[in-house]
């Protein structure tokens, strides 16, 4: 199911960056930093009272050529007209509407997507009164909101979260592995997908899966559904924006979302690039499967080093995603390219996978007595119980004595125990911790 995405618009200078930092700081509490994932500026994923989002700064969003602040505006009001659910736009509440603003809300007035009116900058409630003002702009919302100190960010998000369409319906059944393609553009995913799809024994599915702005491709292998999300979204090209990277990157997110299974397209002419790893954080992030494609490896130029030390790069720059298999594929000479989908299902059926209560405090206990974790303060962190509570990425809870004492380095080493136990190869693992009364 896809997120609802929320987008902030407005000239320069009235606040977008700080509201988006702010509202990006209320992460999920779950998703634990982890080091060497790139924080992105301008795209988050936020939450509201149990609702999930995508956030983006529009203001952030690089349109190659145009320098005119005005096209650069235009730009972005159309990006969020296109492909927000919300748009939040923001004004300066101390300074009044300006002619750039009346220019923004025109654009706004085009679109029957919601609009709420952020009056941004009532640091002190003798400004509350500001907010009358910008309901000439035409729009049903008007929030004053500080950014800096944080007020009114909660009004701001309830009446965000209000506006969003209800959640679709689970789209495919559960047995349907979800797959996507994602990657710097040019990386040769419409390639790969053209050369998955022309194997000899994949059966396309003569109806195409269809939803609210994606056109996705079902079919069959091996007697196993999948279905690649967002194919059009590679395929069919046009739209000038398609071609900015930053576009891109959105069309990335809101595949990641829909897939179980998240084929990371790296250009092996060109190699890593910082787009790359952005996108790999996002699947990392969203607790989906991948696996590595390294594509156009025909036109690399190799001795018998060249595939080790590439999968060594790819270590070192996504450590993060250190579970995720590497395949070296060539979209062109089609090398490779079978070893794919039995990946996918692999990866799959381990993202999927429930082990036993008992073996899996066995592993624990058995870890804990081999490599006790140090003490602090003459206090040591003690996990007395341990269970799976979700699949798809597999969830565990650790009921341990005291949260504080625990390590981000010995939760990685318990990690790595339940990998080395069981075969979690291609998944993220959660484990969250609770204190046992
Ligand atoms: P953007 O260009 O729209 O992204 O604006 P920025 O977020 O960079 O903010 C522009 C300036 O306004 C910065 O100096 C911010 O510190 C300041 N600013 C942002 N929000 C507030 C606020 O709520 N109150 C005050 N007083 N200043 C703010
Ligand atoms: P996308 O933007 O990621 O969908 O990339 P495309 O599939 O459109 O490919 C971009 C360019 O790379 C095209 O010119 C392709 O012909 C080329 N390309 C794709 N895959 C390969 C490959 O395996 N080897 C070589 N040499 N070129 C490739």
């Amino acid at each position: 199911m896809s997120l609802p995405v929320v987008a902030i618009v407005g000239r320069p200078n009235v606040g977008k960056s700080t509201i988006f930092n702010r509202l990006a700081g209320e992460r999920i509490a779950i998703v634990e930093d982890q080091p060497g994932i790139t924080r992105d500026r301008i795209y988050s994923r936020s939450e509201w009272n149990g609702r999930e989002f995508h956030l983006i700064d529009t203001g952030g969003l690089e349109f190659g050529e145009q320098d005119e602040m005005m096209d650069h505006i235009r730009n972005q009001a159309e990006l969020a007209i296109e492909e927000a659910d919300v748009i939040v736009f923001v004004v300066d509440g101390r300074q009044g509407i300006t002619g750039t603003d009346e220019e923004v809300a025109r654009m706004l007035h085009r679109t029957n997507k919601p609009v709420i009116v952020m009056a941004n900058k009532i640091d002190d409630i003798k400004y509350a009164d500001n907010v009358y003002e910008f309901y000439q702009l035409g729009f049903e919302h008007v929030i004053a909101v500080s950014s800096i100190h944080g007020t009114g960010t909660g009004d701001l998000l309830d009446e965000v979260v209000r506006h969003f369409p209800e959640p679709s319906e689970e789209e495919y059944d559960e047995d349907t592995i979800r797959v996507c393609l994602i990657g710097r553009p040019n990386a040769g995913k419409s390639s790969l997908v053209n050369a998955l799809l022309g194997e000899e024994r994949v059966i396309v599915s003569p109806v195409a899966g269809t939803t609210r702005d994606a056109v996705d491709t079902p079919f069959e292998f091996e007697g196993q559904s999948y279905v690649l999300i967002d194919t059009a979204g590679i395929r069919k090209r046009g739209k000038v924006y398609e071609s900015v990277e930053k576009y891109s990157v959105l069309r990335a997110m809101k595949a990641i979302e829909r897939s179980d299974v998240c084929l990371i397209v790296i250009d092996g002419e060109r190699g890593i690039a910082e787009q790359d790893k952005r996108i790999a954080g996002y699947a990392h992030e969203a607790g989906k499967a991948s696996v590595f494609v390294i594509n156009k490896w025909d036109a690399v130029e190799k001795d018998e080093k060249t595939m080790d030390r590439f999968k060594r790069k790819i270590r070192d720059e996504f450590q993060f995603m250190h579970y995720a298999p590497i395949l070296f594929v060539s979209a062109k000479t089609k090398k490779r390219v079978h070893q794919i989908l039995p990946m996918v299902s692999e990866v799959a059926e381990q993202h999927a996978m429930r082990v036993p209560t008992s073996v899996l405090n066995q592993v624990i206990q058995d870890a804990m007595v081999t490599t006790p974790p140090p003490s602090e303060k003459g206090r040591r962190f003690r996990v007395q119980y341990v269970t799976q509570v979700a699949v798809k990425p597999p969830a565990f809870v650790l009921f341990v004595n005291d949260p504080e004492l625990s390590h981000f380095s010995y939760l990685r080493f318990l990690e790595n125990q339940l990998r080395q136990a069981f075969p979690f190869q291609g998944t993220p693992l959660r484990i969250i911790m609770r204190k046992k009364n």
